[in-house]
């Protein structure tokens, strides 16, 4: 597909749509929107102008305007995403919602929460909680996410063992598409089989098949009681055997299950600048329960503890109050963070396979750490099976770091399918992972999405080379 570049006429157009304040064309401005939270300057590229409208109408003339003239635009939350999502690869408008940041509803009748696409994650959670309910989506980024990003990539967290990813709590959206309409899927009812479902054909696409700009959110009762534990062992493959333990026991299903091996922990130890227990150890198991009876939670985590150092557990550490619970979610949730002071370039990888088969999958990555020489730090949602395993490329050069790190993430993702398992769990295709679905997803499959991307964005000009290359 060939695009024009964004001139001098489009520009003014843009003005008159969104006002002259909201279009950005300031070059160390446009930096920051060319790039997410993907390290590598290949997944880098400067948009040619950005805007910022503040409704559904605005976005949509914005559409119309770049079907006319050929433009992409690249829809843009909070740019936290590690697929290279939100980059607009082949330049052209990025669309960014930041303005787009109004709770509009909470509907304590229907459970629902309406919210505009702008809004952080954890701005929905609290305006949520100080209400008396759970809203349970809860990536790691919630503090800086947006929830029109966490719909477009139906993000996972934390919380997801026990409530689900973001496509469980999304029961209906405004959306702009491709073309320039506006329509809502789905809505406040609970149950909802009216023709295909549209609303989960929009959770997780990415931005590529429509802008979404509102959102209707399930709320539940907020649990009373949450307790977490953070369990280290001294063996890997002990701390990973745990996971399908606690999984199949008597019916108790965890909030969370997270894992974080030995790298990690130190890594987290040296960012946070604090002793961490046990941070010799070779990993951590965090777990947690929560419910609305405090008998039943304690229950709950005494019968888990027991299990864990039935099985290799070096202690249970119970944190039962919001303090010491946010001193063992920080070490988890830096990890990120933490591994970019040790390299500042790296790529991390988002594999998911069945529970059971966390142990082997594990296995294979430190095989192939050690086969390439290459530092792979292992963190992630253990209790749905999803691996967080980032490359570090430390002091390697430009082209041997490349080399390198194509042969890895080869033989890691023919490990990961030959365990039934999938490319990402939740942070998505984007253009990152483009060229690896095109080698490892069914063709059929791959014809599919193609098939929808056309039908809905004839012209292609949403978040084009994203997924996959549709000509
Ligand atoms: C430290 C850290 C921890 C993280 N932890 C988790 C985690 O636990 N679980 C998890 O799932 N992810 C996690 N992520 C990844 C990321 O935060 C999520 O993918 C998040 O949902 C992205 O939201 P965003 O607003 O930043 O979206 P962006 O990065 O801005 O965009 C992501 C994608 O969504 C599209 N998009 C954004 N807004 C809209 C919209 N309104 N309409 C249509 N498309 C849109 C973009 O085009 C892009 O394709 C983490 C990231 C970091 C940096």
């Amino acid at each position: 597909m060939r695009y024009n570049p964004v001139n001098g006429k489009i520009i003014d157009e843009l003005k008159t749509i969104v006002g002259e304040t909201n279009v950005v064309l300031d070059p160390e401005k446009l930096a920051v929107y060319g790039r997410d939270e993907v390290s590598e300057a290949d997944w880098q590229h400067r948009p040619e102008v950005v805007v910022k409208p503040e409704s559904a109408e605005q976005i949509a003339a914005i559409m119309k305007l770049a079907n006319r003239e050929m433009v992409p635009v690249t829809p843009r939350g909070a740019g936290t995403g590690l697929s290279a999502g939100a980059v607009p690869m082949l330049g052209g408008i990025v669309l960014s919602v930041e303005r787009m940041n109004k709770i509009l509803e909470l509907d304590r009748e229907n459970l629902f929460m309406v919210v505009e696409p702008g809004v952080t994650t954890g701005e929905v959670q609290k305006t949520a909680r100080e209400a008396g309910y759970l809203y349970a989506g809860d990536p790691c980024s919630a503090d800086s996410s947006f929830i029109g990003g966490n719909v477009a990539e139906n993000a996972g967290g934390n919380k997801a063992v026990k409530y689900g990813t973001t496509s469980r709590h999304v029961y209906g959206m405004e959306v702009v598409l491709p073309t320039g309409e506006i329509t809502t899927l789905g809505g406040k009812c609970v149950k909802d089989v009216t023709g295909y479902d549209l609303v989960h054909l929009m959770t997780g696409s990415e931005g590529t098949l429509g802008i979404v700009t509102k959102v209707f959110l399930k709320l539940l009762p907020l649990p009373q009681y949450v307790a977490d534990l953070l369990v280290p062992f001294d063996d890997m493959q002990k701390a990973i055997n745990i996971v399908p333990v606690i999984m199949t026991h008597g019916g108790i299903i965890p909030t969370s299950v997270e894992f974080m091996d030995s790298l990690s922990i130190k890594a987290a130890e040296m960012y946070l600048n604090q002793k961490l227990p046990y941070s010799d150890a070779a990993a951590y198991v965090i777990i947690e329960v929560d419910g609305s009876s405090e008998r039943q939670v304690e229950e709950d985590y005494e019968t888990i503890g027991n299990l864990c150092l039935k099985n290799g557990g070096l202690e249970v550490f119970v944190a039962d109050n919001k303090s010491t619970q946010d001193r063992i979610w920080k070490a988890r949730k830096c990890y990120a963070e933490a591994l970019r002071v040790i390299s500042p370039v790296y790529c991390m990888e988002d594999i998911v396979v069945p529970t059971n088969r966390i142990p082997q999958a594990l296995e294979e990555i430190n095989r192939i750490a050690a086969k390439y020489a290459v530092k792979i730090p292992c963190a992630g949602h253990a209790g749905d099976g999803n691996i967080h395993a980032t490359l570090l490329r430390e002091n390697r050069d430009e082209q041997t770091w490349h080399e390198v790190k194509e042969k890895v993430l080869d033989e890691m993702y023919r490990a990961v399918y030959a365990l039934g398992g999938n490319l990402s769990g939740e942070h998505g295709i984007g253009a990152k992972r483009k060229e690896a679905l095109a080698r490892f997803m069914d063709p059929v499959q791959l014809n599919m999405i193609r098939s929808i991307k056309k039908a809905l964005d004839p012209n292609l000009i949403l978040n084009p080379g994203k997924i996959v290359d549709v000509e």
